[in-house]
């Protein structure tokens, strides 16, 4: 926890400068006295917490709060209070700070999904809107996770868990887990959030539907998806993992589309076309013409994480785009295309 601190005596000597008009003199001085670059750059940019003296980590926010919040509470458990502490003090800023909430402040607990190694609830946080840590009462929470011994799997092949459907075509064949890979899971999501629907729900999720990625078959709706949107989700889940876009890179598309909303632009336009198009279908097609999407999941689907094993699968290509606006790979041929005698089907997979 004593990472870096600065002592008291440091401390005395710089506690009354003001740290963003420093003098020739008080910069020479704290360049002496702070030695630590992280610190330096803390105290420069956000001055000392007026409750502990430390350099702050963001203008706003300083990690003591939770230091001296550490007596008030615990999970029960040494090992996880001893992880939260740890996150709470090496935060560098608010998004990356874990809590410990007590069940009684959540309401409406309820089941959102389950996965190979937990279950997963949704629930309102209540919250007391007057103690100074407030304002960074929202929390991220995100993970996609594999087990930690999968990388350095050392078996003649490797052991690839995860959903089929958000997992990379070279992953399937056996490549492990890359930035690449994560930026397929992220168009197939992508296309989920757009379209309502989870991917591949209505078919099985079996060795065939694997062979079917790798020849290039991707999620497929009626749903219009603004053009624009719908190519940049393609391009994330393009068979070849170097012709995907970096999440910088991605990150700078998507906001700038954001930004093109606001005012006469490309994508506004498509938007309002395509909210047109999808309100004459929603109102007279299942999934959408209801007030909540009802469709139904083969029982064979599985959303959640699994050893999935496949072997032999077709080297990874994109299918021919036709000139309609959606994917042009039609299910039907794959399975068509596929040699059956040639499969090893293996029923545990
Ligand atoms: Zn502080």
């Amino acid at each position: 926890m004593e990472e870096f601190m600065l002592s008291g005596d440091i401390i005395e000597q710089i506690k009354d400068f003001y740290h963003r008009e420093l003098t020739d003199e008080q910069s020479l001085l704290i360049d002496k006295l702070i030695l630590n670059e992280e610190l330096k750059k803390r105290y420069k940019m956000n001055g000392l917490c007026k409750d502990c003296k430390q350099p702050k980590i963001t203008g706003a926010w300083c990690q003591c709060k939770f230091q001296q919040n550490f007596k008030n509470w615990t999970s029960g458990n040494n090992e996880i209070d001893k992880l939260i502490q740890k996150a709470q003090l090496k935060a560098k800023n608010h998004k990356k700070i874990l809590e410990w909430i007590e069940y009684d402040r959540f309401e409406n607990v309820a089941y959102l999904a389950k996965g190979g190694f937990g279950t997963i609830y949704k629930a309102i946080w209540k919250i007391e809107l007057h103690t100074t840590i407030d304002s960074f009462n929202v929390t991220f929470c995100y993970g996609l996770c594999r087990p930690a011994n999968v990388k350095s799997s050392q078996d003649e092949y490797k052991k690839v868990y995860g959903v089929l459907p958000y997992v990379a075509p070279e992953v399937l064949r056996g490549k492990e887990y890359t930035q690449e890979s994560d930026i397929y899971g992220f168009g197939i999501i992508a296309y989920e959030v757009c379209t309502g629907l989870p991917p591949y729900h209505d078919i099985a999720h079996d060795k065939i539907l694997a062979i079917s990625i790798c020849k290039g078959l991707r999620p497929k709706s009626d749903y219009k998806i603004p053009q624009l949107i719908l190519d940049i989700i393609k391009q994330c889940w393009d068979a070849d993992p170097l012709k995907r876009p970096k999440a910088d890179k991605l990150y700078n598309l998507l906001y700038e589309l954001r930004n093109d909303l606001y005012g006469y632009s490309e994508v506004k336009k498509q938007v309002e076309e395509a909210d047109k198009i999808n309100e004459k279908f929603t109102s007279s097609s299942l999934p959408y013409n209801g007030i909540t999407l009802s469709y139904t999941t083969n029982p064979q689907a599985v959303y959640t994480s699994r050893l999935l094993n496949f072997k032999d699968l077709p080297e990874p290509k994109n299918a021919v785009d036709d000139k309609d606006d959606d994917n042009s790979f039609e299910y039907s041929e794959s399975i068509e295309a596929i040699d059956f005698t040639k499969l090893n089907l293996d029923k545990n997979s």
